[in-house]
């Protein structure tokens, strides 16, 4: 196995915010990281450190074996999907424009892309007739299925997912983490996700990363984490969720 993303000694730093100390961190090809930890540790901060919206302070990033650099990125990026933490629909767009909008700019034949855009309705269970509606005018689930057919359109190598089910009620939240499971599973993807929900992060995680406060504090399985945590954060972190699920 090997990695497709990794990073060495990255660390990113905002005035006085430390948000990323200087981490290692590896995510390998066709499995699914999960990111986890408490609200400012540093999950975003990563995410966008990878596909170069902030350039880090100190280290190197690898993609697929390659250093990223400025020079590179903007070829790099095609290959990446991303969906950020509110989706990030145009609400004057129409379904089908938002998930088309980057293969037009790449000025991509529209045929293959009417017959593309069937393939991944179908693939997220996206209804076809939906895809004139405006972002305003689908629920939130529908709302996020159209983000993630939006990064998934140019069927990318590695894809980005940063708290995509946060803002959906539990039910809706159930029914798009198992249709994300089985995609991911579908199309042997590289995914790395964030979430804060530890139960999420159990469910899809081939590997799961714990962060706090800017640092990786331990990276394994759920078992690893509960039976042989890392120091009293994990402890902590995981009897904190555990206690709200049962609250
Ligand atoms: P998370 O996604 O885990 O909630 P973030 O990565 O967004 O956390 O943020 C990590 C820390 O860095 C937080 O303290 C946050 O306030 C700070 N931070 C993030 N982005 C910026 C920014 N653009 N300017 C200043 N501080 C920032
Ligand atoms: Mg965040």
């Amino acid at each position: 196995m090997s990695a497709l993303v990794e990073l060495v000694g990255v660390s990113k730093q905002f005035d006085q915010v430390a948000a990323l100390a200087p981490v290692d961190f590896a995510a390998e090809g066709h499995k699914t990281t999960v990111l986890i930890g408490p609200s400012g540790c540093g999950k975003s901060t990563l995410l966008r450190l990878i596909i170069r919206l902030l350039v880090p302070d100190t280290g190197t990033i690898k993609f697929d074996g390659a250093p990223v650099n400025a020079e590179n990125i903007l070829q790099l990026r095609r290959r990446i999907g991303y969906v950020i933490q509110d989706g990030g629909l145009f609400p004057h767009l129409t379904a089908r424009n938002n998930v088309l909008l980057m293969a037009r700019h790449l000025g991509k034949d529209e045929k293959m892309m009417r017959d593309r855009l069937e393939e991944i309705c179908a693939l997220t269970r996206f209804p076809l007739d939906a895809l004139s509606r405006y972002p305003l005018e689908l629920s939130g689930g529908q709302r996020q299925r159209v983000s993630l057919m939006r990064a998934l359109l140019l069927s990318p190598e590695l894809l980005l997912l940063d708290e995509p089910l946060g803002a959906l009620d539990p039910l809706v939240r159930a029914s798009l983490q198992k249709d994300l499971k089985e995609i991911f599973a579908r199309l042997q993807q590289t995914a790395i996700l964030v979430t804060h929900d530890l139960a999420e992060a159990a469910y899809l995680a081939d590997e799961i990363v714990l962060m706090n406060e800017g640092l990786i504090v331990q990276r394994g399985s759920i078992v690893d984490l509960r039976e042989k945590p890392a120091n009293n954060f994990v402890s902590e972190f995981i009897n904190a969720q555990r206690s709200l699920a049962l609250a």
